[in-house]
């Protein structure tokens, strides 16, 4: 426990440099653990404020602060605003001359600085200045860097390491607004503080509204979203450049007033688009994952996923742009087969190549989940819902389920007939009866099981197949060209009397008009 004396001292602090006059959250609680020299892990969302969990005890400590940080570029900004609000701050990088950084190390060891950020490349240049003799406190901002199972890797955190060893008896608070229990374990092993405490703010967003729909005629659906919801501001995630400059068209073409952002555009272009969506010249931007970084635009009202996130975790950000006003906002994301696929491929040969597929496998199990997607998305940060959040679109619509056996034996059968080497497209096309080339040129028409499934659409057939492999009864096999494959529940199925069951495929009645073709 900390005596009043010092509380007071925090709160005069709170108000003195920042102007604020209460913590908020855990901000208390984590800066008096700092304050009684334990080592603290704090996870809280972005724009949670983390910053100052570090910046109160640092001037309230006796020696200097050291804040491992890994964007140069925000360096100057973060040290300025420090400055500004009369609190002493450098920063030591690479950016700097010789001299300078003489300089600053000068500074820091006559105590006439309170916090010092650093890039992690740049420490080795510190040596003699991480002594207990002039450290207080070790920062370390972004975190989940230093884990390779995190989504932002910087292998110059992984030395971090040696912080603990040098600087036994100062607390280190790391702070990250992502992270898994997996990052988070590797976090505190990496930078050796096996007994810090944990401080894991909510990250429940109750006001965004969690919607997920199948991939089919997308641009349509967009269009028919937004003119449900006349003059709100809204982002369209998508996967690449071009998508994004193909939608923004489409809804243009609709008369929705849009534009489009990406990497490839000039820094001039990219600047305006942020501008006119933020001062709501433009009602909508269609943008890849580098759109939305530091804007702060309260009003967002909606985000659509266009296509999959590669992981929760940038799902979780994206959908984190809406709604910051804390009014309701909706978040609606297309799932589709080809999109995970795709992801797949991209993963493929990256050196983290099993963490981002596993990471993928989170993202598609979130798509496909038939219970409460609030609970999936929490779980993943290691937070639990006791009830169901009854604003997700499975809470309020909760899936029927059939006995749909005799359709997983059509399938596991046809499967079997085409001895596990089609993938899910030419499938669906046998159990149809279509006689295209490709049936042709195989012979597939001549099999026992073609066309007894002509009842049934094609894309109600796909939806089956999807919930099939993802109860694990057949399976796709990424490396031989996506052809399905049996599993060992699929002989249980069509041989031993395992009951099969599945959800009717839920069909987008919508009547706006609209100009787009497919
Ligand atoms: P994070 O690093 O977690 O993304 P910041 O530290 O940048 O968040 O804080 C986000 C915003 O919240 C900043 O504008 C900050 O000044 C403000 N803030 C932080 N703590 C408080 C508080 N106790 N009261 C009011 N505003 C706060
Ligand atoms: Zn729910």
């Amino acid at each position: 426990m900390i005596d009043t004396e010092i509380q007071n001292q925090l709160h005069t602090a709170l108000k003195t440099y920042f102007g604020y006059d209460s913590f908020r959250g855990q901000q208390q609680d984590i800066i008096e653990n700092v304050l009684q020299k334990k080592d603290t892990l704090v996870i809280m969302p972005t724009g949670g404020g983390k910053s100052i969990c570090f910046q109160i005890p640092a001037v309230v400590l006796e020696g200097l602060t050291l804040v491992i940080s890994p964007l140069i570029a925000l360096m100057k900004d973060q040290v300025d605003g420090l400055n500004a609000n009369g609190i002493k701050a450098a920063f030591y990088n690479s950016s700097q001359s010789a001299e300078e950084q003489q300089n600053i190390i000068e500074q820091a060891i006559t105590k006439e600085i309170k916090l010092l950020y650093v890039a992690p490349e740049s420490l080795s240049g510190l040596e003699n200045l991480v002594n207990e003799k002039y450290i207080s406190c070790v920062a370390i901002d972004e975190a989940h860097c230093i884990s390779s199972w995190g989504h932002d890797f910087r292998p110059s955190y992984q030395q971090l390491g040696f912080l603990k060893k040098q600087l036994p008896n100062t607390p280190i608070i790391a702070l990250t607004a992502t992270a898994d229990k997996a990052t988070r374990q590797d976090i505190i092993e990496q930078l050796e503080i096996p007994h810090a405490d944990q401080f894991v703010a909510s990250f429940d967003r109750k006001n965004i509204e969690l919607e997920v729909r199948p991939a089919d005629a997308r641009a349509k659906q967009i269009i028919n979203f937004i003119k449900k919801h006349p003059g709100q501001s809204g982002i369209v995630y998508c996967l690449s450049r071009k998508n994004t400059e193909q939608i923004a068209k489409k809804l243009n073409d609709n008369g929705i007033n849009t534009d489009c952002y990406h990497a490839g555009l000039s820094f001039e272009d990219r600047t305006r688009v942020q501008e006119d969506f933020i001062f709501d010249k433009t009602q909508v931007v269609c943008a890849t994952v580098a759109f939305g970084m530091g804007i702060d635009k309260s009003n967002v009202r909606w985000v659509i996923h266009h296509n999959m996130p590669k992981n929760i975790e940038g799902y979780y950000q994206e959908i984190g742009r809406s709604g910051r006003d804390g009014l309701k906002a909706k978040a609606l994301l297309f799932h589709s087969y080809a999109d995970v696929i795709q992801l797949r491929k991209f993963a493929s040969g990256a050196s983290n190549e099993e963490v981002q597929i596993a990471k993928l496998e989170r993202m598609k199990q979130f798509s496909e989940a038939t219970t409460c997607r609030r609970k999936i998305l929490l779980s993943y940060f290691g937070e639990l819902l006791a009830d169901n959040c009854g604003n997700c679109d499975v809470c309020k619509n909760p899936p029927k389920f059939f006995d749909g056996t005799v359709i997983a034996q059509k399938i596991l059968s046809t499967i079997t007939r085409v001895h596990q080497q089609e993938a899910i497209g030419t499938l669906i096309d046998v159990l149809r009866g279509a006689n295209n080339a490709n049936i042709l040129d195989k012979g597939l028409n001549r099999i026992k099981t073609f066309g007894i499934g002509n009842d049934i659409s094609w894309k109600d057939w796909q939806h089956y197949i999807i919930q099939l492999i993802n109860q694990g009864i057949c399976e796709i096999a990424f490396h031989k060209n996506n052809a399905l494959q049996l599993t060992e529940f699929s002989n249980k199925v069509l041989f031993k009397g395992l009951k099969v069951y599945l959800t009717h495929p839920v069909h987008i009645t919508e009547q706006v008009k609209t100009t787009v073709a497919s």
